[in-house]
């Protein structure tokens, strides 16, 4: 199905096709028509289902011909995630006239009265908390209101936003089309529902669960040794392609992105400042091969379509359940199959915990055999000198590759498969270098939770031998003996 036989208007299906999307999701198709009929629709669908389309679009369709007046109201749960549903206002509304704004407690009380008087807004993307407070100063009234969306219900209740709701609720017109999206239906949000919604139509969902063609993992490892564990986990399967690592923050991609540059990956950072055109070509080229690997944050990342992508690691834990599933329901098209890792600091579990609850399963902790955990952040100058091998491996073998040449990079489509000779050497080197398992690695689970298919690494690399060790630094100690090959994995608490 295409977004054009869903009944949306030209300028719609042009802003559609600019953002890179080319056919709905499944809450998209199900909710679009219902919407653009006037129906009053309960969606239950999770975050990275597609939702934010599936009611910004029909809603600007009913709102294109007439006056220019605020007409929709969207209530999110929290500023952050209003911002997300803004920038996808933004970009649905560059073909129309409609305005967009927002407004949460995160921004000056001034500047919003200040923009609702001078510019006036047709969709405001709004806080309950700060909506009863300009309606208080009389900065608003609510009277020519079509459409109200409440956004993630179920978060807005359980962070005891209903009264607020329940007020503004009575300061709308009773004649507005109530359109209410949520991953749940808790008890307190049925009865809110009843009172907000007349006779709707309801759109379910069957899963909140992130793509079941998807392998998921986490990694416990120490901050200091996310890099290193990071580069063995890109290179463990010879070729590195398709991949994007997330980072929390702006600073940390660009960071990260330099040193998997040094290590001579082909890499890119999507970054908030540049254009959507930039960001589209830095995936495209991802996709074609051109480039290995793109660093990125959530925010950078926001309205590219990224299906198609192998591997999705979060270099971070994400802070919320949302953000997990978001990042992993890019690569995770319903149909599409990857891997998606995580990388985890022991200061990061106590947000692990909150994602296995949300998708209601464990995520499987998994070790690679042949790394060194308990490497100390002073030693790990030293492993920089032997993993220099495996880098110049890399550089040779990209530069072999008539693909790469002055430009590092590396064709997708196609990847050839290691020959059956060079899977019998690798296969001979592993098992001679295969550690046993040591004494602690009973205390990370290798289970196989219920629709996870668990991916712990089989098989060790060879184990790379030292170099002569040689200061790279003046700052970096010179040991006496090369660091320890191979050391008892640390201790993970699940
Ligand atoms: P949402 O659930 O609305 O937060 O959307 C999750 C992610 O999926 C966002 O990054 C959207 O840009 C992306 N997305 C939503 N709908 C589509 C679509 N039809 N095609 C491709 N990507 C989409």
């Amino acid at each position: 199905m295409m977004f054009n036989t869903l009944g949306l208007p030209a300028p719609l299906v042009q802003a559609v096709r600019a953002a890179g999307w080319s056919e709905p999701t499944a809450i998209q198709s199900k909710a679009i028509p219902v919407i653009l009929q006037g129906n009053d629709l309960i969606g239950n669908a999770p975050s990275g289902s597609g939702k934010t389309g599936a009611f910004l679009l029909p809603g600007f369709a009913r709102l294109l011909d007439g006056p220019q007046k605020l007409r929709a109201l969207v209530l999110t749960p929290t500023r952050e995630h209003a911002t997300q549903v803004e920038t996808h206002a933004r970009d649905f509304a560059r073909f129309t006239e409609l305005r967009v704004g927002i407004s949460h407690m995160g921004a000056p009380l001034v500047v919003q009265e200040k923009m609702l008087r001078d510019q006036g807004v047709d969709v405001l993307i709004a806080t309950v908390d700060r909506l009863l407070e300009l309606h208080e100063r009389k900065a608003m009234d609510f009277e020519d209101v079509e459409i109200l969306v409440l956004d993630e219900a179920d978060r807005m209740v359980d962070m005891g936003q209903a009264t607020d709701i329940r007020k503004l609720l009575k300061l709308l017109p009773e004649t507005r089309q109530t359109l209410l999206f949520s991953a749940s239906m808790p008890a307190e949000l049925n009865r809110l529902a009843k009172e907000a919604l007349i006779e709707p139509v309801r759109v379910d969902l069957t899963s909140p669960q992130p793509s079941t063609g998807i392998t998921h993992a986490i990694y416990q490892v120490p901050k200091h040794l996310k890099i290193q564990l990071l580069d063995r986990l890109l290179s463990r399967s010879g070729e590195v392609r398709s991949t994007i690592v997330f980072t929390r923050q702006r600073e940390g991609a660009d960071r990260l992105a330099r040193q998997l540059e040094r290590l001579k990956y082909a890499v890119a950072t999507l970054h908030e400042r540049k254009s959507q055109t930039e960001r589209e070509r830095a995936m495209e080229d991802l996709k074609r091969g051109r480039l290995q690997i793109v660093v990125t944050t959530d925010l950078a990342a926001r309205g590219l379509e990224l299906a198609g992508v192998a591997h999705v690691v979060n270099f971070d834990v994400p802070p919320t359940p949302e953000d997990y599933v978001h990042r992993i329901g890019r690569a995770g098209r319903p149909d599409a199959q990857g891997d998606a890792f995580t990388l985890m600091a022991p200061e990061e579990q106590r947000h692990l915990a909150a994602i296995e609850r949300f998708v209601g399963r464990a995520i499987p902790r998994v070790l690679l055999p042949d790394f060194d955990y308990l490497l100390k952040p002073s030693q790990i100058q030293q492993t920089a000198i032997y993993d220099d091998e495996r880098v110049r491996a890399r550089k040779a073998a990209l530069a072999k590759n008539p693909y790469l040449q002055g430009r590092q990079t590396m064709p997708l489509a196609g990847t050839p498969r290691p020959s059956a000779n060079t899977q019998r050497h690798r296969a001979a080197a592993s098992a001679s270098s295969r550690p046993k398992p040591a004494a602690s690695a009973p205390a990370v689970a290798r289970m196989k939770p219920k629709g996870i298919a668990v991916k712990v690494n089989p098989v060790a690399k060879p184990v790379v031998k030292p170099a002569p060790v040689k200061p790279v630094t003046k700052k970096a100690a010179v040991p006496k003996k090369p660091a320890p090959k191979k050391a008892p994995p640390a201790k993970n608490k699940k």
